[in-house]
């Protein structure tokens, strides 16, 4: 495992809610940390069929075209009873005419699920850091759960009033911010990269 010691890092990331969220949790290092779109790197097609693949591929392009190591993420819902899927496509899943649309990819999950069948779900988030020579480092974070029906709560984003973590009786959409934070697919990947490479 390769500990990081350069004094940047890019976020290799469009989704200007990440940003923040991201330099929050490395705020502890010091690092002086700036987004993909400060350096005008364009956003690559994520063309990979897996969660480690899409997350290496973001991190690699953004470290070739900067010259600066680069962090980037790969996440989504895999659903046990549709084998694993939305999973990488999960924003895809939730697309109407051409607009992200998380209502509509609820419901369209809701129809594909028979009512008594298995509702055990996982929400996965890979990270991946690379450096200007190619070296990539990876980290998968997942949390367990169920999946809530009909739809609950209105806080958070995405697939989160659909999912209810193990243990708990809220939603993510129903549970304060840091107490979703704590606990998501993102905390346990995070957990495991500064682990990996900044302690
Ligand atoms: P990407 O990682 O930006 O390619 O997109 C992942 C997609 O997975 C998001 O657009 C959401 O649909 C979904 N997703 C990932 N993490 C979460 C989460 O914490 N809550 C709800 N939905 C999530």
């Amino acid at each position: 495992m390769r500990t990081f010691t350069a004094p940047q890092l890019v976020i290799a990331s469009h989704n200007r809610g990440k940003i923040p969220e991201i330099a929050d949790l490395l705020a502890p290092f010091g690092l002086s940390i700036s987004s993909a779109a400060d350096h005008n790197v364009p956003e690559p097609e994520e063309t990979e069929e897996t969660y480690i693949g899409n997350a290496k591929l973001k991190a690699l392009h953004t470290a070739r075209i900067t010259g600066l190591p680069a962090l980037a993420d790969d996440s989504g819902l895999s659903v046990t009873a549709l084998g694993g899927r939305p999973g990488v496509y999960s924003a895809r899943y939730a697309t109407r005419n051409g607009q992200r649309d998380f209502t509509y990819g609820m419901e369209r999950l809701m129809a594909e699920l028979d009512p008594f069948t298995d509702k055990s779900a996982q929400f996965v988030c890979v990270l991946a850091l690379a450096w200007p020579d190619g070296h990539v480092e990876t980290f998968e974070g997942k949390v367990e759960g169920t999946l809530a029906l009909p739809l609950r709560g209105n806080k958070g984003f995405g697939y989160d009033p659909i999912f209810t973590p193990h243990g708990h009786s809220l939603t993510f959409a129903e549970m304060a911010p840091e107490k979703k934070h704590a606990m998501s697919h993102r905390a346990d990947a995070f957990k495991q990269l500064v682990h990996g490479c900044f302690q």
